[in-house]
């Protein structure tokens, strides 16, 4: 077999040092296979680098990309809408149009504001619980990742010294240097899908949170889905103590189906965060949420603000990537098709007898190197073999099949059953060979 050839890109790295800080635009870019790359299209399932190698693409670039890449109706959408304009500093009829579909589809979503990014997204909810419940802190959990800012900056890579701390009070670690230290005093951390701990730690502090935040699925670190009960519990103690439960659909929205996560666990958060599969790569998100709670918005109370919120191109992505998921429903078949690469990892796991844990719900898959025969939170994911992980997903790449570095697989609506059986070809390749 021909291995990769990454020669371009590496020029391309040494160049873009010189301007661009480490060569990149986000940090997680820095940790491509064998370094950051430079790309030069992508089509459907396939993305192009400028060494001219073809990738068959599961990262759908971090989630995004949920029809595949350059999907001609949304560029068609994005071209038109934008002869219009870009951004008009004012309302335009496409926004409420696509306010429409994720008021009629989201369960929650019964007001909406348009954002940005994920990250905004999840500061203009959690600045509506502060305001809402007259009370500062919010809880979150171990490995679940709400974008890069302060607050939430924390409780998402391994310690340094490798220490997590007891269950019930976990090191609270930053991710980053430079971190305003009132930012670590905004929130309590704890481990997941444990209700015990949240019951106990909410008894003792109601009276200081505002809000809970959880992303349905754990799907930063592993992809692990809550335990029966667990969302629903979390609903059950908001409600008791008057605190908002806001879940990030980051991930979820419009990936488990179109109502999100929310729809397929049947549980009613007070505001969730939408972005990612929203704008099929185009800046977009939305926080959305029940009247009652977004009226601090709409009263103004809680100000929300952006220059470039619902800009005409990234509305008219959204409002195409929603009426294509609903026109179409690849939902079954992403699922179908997610099921089928579960099992044949596992198979192969067994064939090759490494150890290799495969978890993940409809179209995520993750891929971990445990001795452990299931993982419940991000404490299990931390004692994952990381150089086995490496050593499997450089094999893949070096022949043509890219997932995200830290395991995590998805499958787009244009993802076929022959490029399942092409992806677990190569998965085989690159697990005989760690042997
Ligand atoms: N929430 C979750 C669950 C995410 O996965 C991410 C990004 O990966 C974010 C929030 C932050 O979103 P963004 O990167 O669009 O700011």
């Amino acid at each position: 077999m021909k291995k990769y050839d990454y020669s371009q890109s590496a020029r391309w790295l040494d160049r873009a040092k010189k301007v661009l800080a480490s060569g990149v635009s986000s940090e997680f870019r820095k940790y491509n296979h064998p370094h950051a790359l430079f790309y030069t299209h992508g089509k459907g399932s396939k993305l192009y680098d400028v060494d001219g190698n073809e990738y068959l693409d599961f990262t759908l670039s971090q989630g995004p990309l949920i029809l595949g890449h350059s999907h001609p109706e949304i560029l068609e959408a994005v071209q038109t809408y934008s002869l219009k304009g870009q951004l008009f500093a004012g309302q335009h009829a496409q926004e409420i149009e696509l306010a429409e579909k994720l008021q009629q589809l989201i369960p929650s979503a019964e007001r909406i504001r348009f954002c940005l990014d994920g990250s905004e997204a999840v500061q203009t909810a959690l600045r509506v619980a502060r305001s809402k419940t007259g009370k500062q802190k919010f809880l979150r959990f171990e490995g679940h990742y709400h974008g890069w800012l302060d607050n939430v900056c924390y409780g998402i890579s391994t310690p340094a010294s490798g220490e997590t701390g007891p269950r019930n009070a976990p090191v609270i670690h930053p991710w980053s240097q430079g971190l305003s230290h009132g930012s670590a005093e905004e929130f309590f951390l704890l481990p997941w899908n444990n209700l015990e701990l949240v019951q106990e730690l909410v008894k003792q502090h109601h009276q200081d949170l505002a809000a809970i935040i959880t992303e349905p699925v754990m799907c930063n670190n592993g992809c692990i889905p809550p335990k029966e009960g667990f969302l629903q519990g979390l609903r059950k103690i908001c409600d008791q103590y008057g605190i908002a439960l806001i879940l990030d659909e980051v991930i979820t929205g419009f990936r488990l189906g179109l109502s999100g996560a929310q729809g397929l666990y049947s549980i009613l958060p007070d505001m969730a965060v939408f972005a990612k599969a929203l704008g099929s790569g185009y800046p977009i998100s939305a926080v959305v949420g029940k009247k009652e709670w977004m009226e601090e918005i709409a009263s103004a109370r809680v100000i929300h603000a952006g220059t470039m919120n619902a800009a005409n191109p990234t509305v008219a992505a959204a409002l195409a990537t929603v009426s294509i998921l609903e026109r179409e429903n690849p939902y079954p078949t992403m699922f179908a098709l997610g099921d089928k690469l579960r099992q044949g990892l596992r198979q192969l796991a067994k064939d090759t007898g490494q150890p290799l844990l495969v978890s993940g719900i409809g179209p995520i898959a993750h891929t971990g190197f445990s001795d452990k025969n299931a993982v419940f939170d991000f404490r299990d994911v931390l004692s994952f073999d990381k150089g086995k992980l490496k050593h499997f997903i450089s094999g893949m790449h070096d022949r043509g099949l890219r997932v995200i570095g830290r395991g995590l697989w998805y499958i787009s609506a244009v993802h076929t059953e022959a490029e399942i059986d092409r992806a677990l070809e190569i998965a085989k390749d690159a697990l005989t060979e760690m042997k």
